[in-house]
């Protein structure tokens, strides 16, 4: 391989590669040899000299080195690239029926690190979040569009991420044509419009798909055991994905409740997609203060309630204040909950690890002066898997409880 440089390490930091571990910070470089650009591909070595990984170089990060082969055989070409890419989309096969909405690949955990495509309909969003990727961006659309066959590549690598490896924001057409406003989907028969150019992320979130078809569960197992018309509540519910999961499992009601206009514009429009518009009612709000609202209210008690909030720690800094936001909604949605009915509630920050959430969602039940069971922890969907070797790749855990 025509290589850039080689990355050799401090004495003892060999330890995480060796464990196949794909990450190298700054801390643990001695010294880089030759002048790499911006995602180059580099030799990794200990401090012997012993090679231990192929990496791609990123100056500016403290991120310094993402790894993308611990076999030295391995030559990190846009062949190499192109059967990764393949081999992610080949493992997402078995979802086609489910849904034509899904992530076909998933950074480290796919061993692509730093990328992240998600497949809606016949078009692709990518977000190149590493210099490594970034550097092989040609690469991963050629294969892209080889392995799926949709000719339409759009670019949201508008993320923060970005910015801590030193790359500028790119939006836009990466490959055929601009998308269109709102492209239609389909999860479990529902169908959703999803704008992969404003929305979040790369416009919706497939990782609750499995939760969705949870909570539609819940309400039949609600109206079999006597709730005729199941009264749900969906906090933070961006463009209804929760909300049009529960009316298809035949809630009576469904409120649901953001703050964004424009996200509950799109939601009613998705509700109106599946005749449901009888069902909803959408309320443009803060959930902290709403969730008291409605108590004030005295509005009758709800049966299911979703939790499904913004990343309130961005960070390790943020962990006290995003649990006390953690336990506030949850511990306000216990209170408009009825005997026997569900909440699930959700955290997608990283630095919350799940049996940490579990204790936070604990102290609300205990200030609730509720008695609740955990039925189940949730995660994400099978097409965000976690690389074993990488436990950072988790972020999104739930908890099913039901109200005794
Ligand atoms: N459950 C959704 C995804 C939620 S994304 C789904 O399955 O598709 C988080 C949403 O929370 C966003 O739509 C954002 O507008 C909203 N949001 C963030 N902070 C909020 C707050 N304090 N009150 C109400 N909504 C909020």
């Amino acid at each position: 391989m025509n290589l850039a440089g080689e990355l050799i390490l401090k004495p003892g930091k060999e330890r995480s590669l060796l464990r196949r571990h794909p990450w190298v910070y700054d801390t643990a470089v001695a010294r880089v040899t030759g002048k790499p650009a911006s995602g180059a591909t580099m030799a990794v070595r200990s401090a012997s000299g012993a090679w231990l990984a192929w990496a791609a170089f990123s100056p500016s990060s403290t991120l310094r080195a993402r790894c993308w082969s611990f076999v030295e055989a391995d030559v990190i070409d846009a062949a190499w690239i192109s059967a990764r890419v393949k081999a992610a989309v080949q493992r997402r096969d078995h979802l086609a029926p489910a849904t034509n909405a899904t992530r076909l690949v998933f950074g480290e955990a796919d061993q692509l690190p730093g990328l992240v495509v998600d497949r809606y309909a016949d078009q692709l969003v990518m977000q190149c979040q590493a210099a490594g990727v970034e550097a092989q961006r040609a690469a991963i659309i050629e294969a892209l569009v080889t392995a799926t066959g949709c000719g339409n590549v759009y670019d949201r690598s508008d993320s923060a991420t970005r910015k801590r490896e030193g790359l500028e924001p790119s939006h836009g057409v990466a490959r055929g044509a601009e998308p269109a406003e709102r492209i239609a989907v389909h999860e479990h028969g529902v169908h959703y419009a999803v704008d992969v150019r404003r929305g979040h992320k790369t416009g919706f979130y497939v990782d609750q798909r499995d939760n969705r078809a949870l909570a539609r569960a819940l309400v039949q197992r609600l109206r079999t055991t006597g709730v005729a018309a199941p009264r749900a509540l969906n906090c933070f519910c961006y463009t209804g994905g929760f909300s049009l999961a529960l009316a298809a499992g035949g809630a009576g009601s469904v409120l649901s409740i953001d703050s964004s206009a424009e996200a509950l514009a799109l939601a009613a429009h998705n509700a109106d997609l599946n005749g449901q518009a009888s069902v909803h009612a959408w309320r443009n709000a803060d959930v902290f203060e709403a969730l008291r609202a409605l108590k004030a209210e005295a509005v009758a008690p709800f049966d299911l309630i979703v939790l499904d909030p913004p990343k309130f720690a961005s960070t390790h800094h943020h962990v006290d204040r995003a649990a006390r936001a953690y336990k506030d909604i949850a511990l306000n949605a216990l209170r408009l909950l009825a005997p026997g009915g569900y909440l699930m509630t959700f955290s997608c920050s990283g630095a919350i690890d799940v049996d940490l959430f579990q204790k936070i969602i604990a102290g609300a039940v205990i200030d609730a002066r509720v008695d609740c069971q955990m039925l189940k922890r949730l995660a994400a969907g099978e097409d965000h898997p976690l690389l074993m070797t990488h436990p950072e790749g988790e972020y999104l855990k739930g908890i099913l409880l039901q109200r005794l």
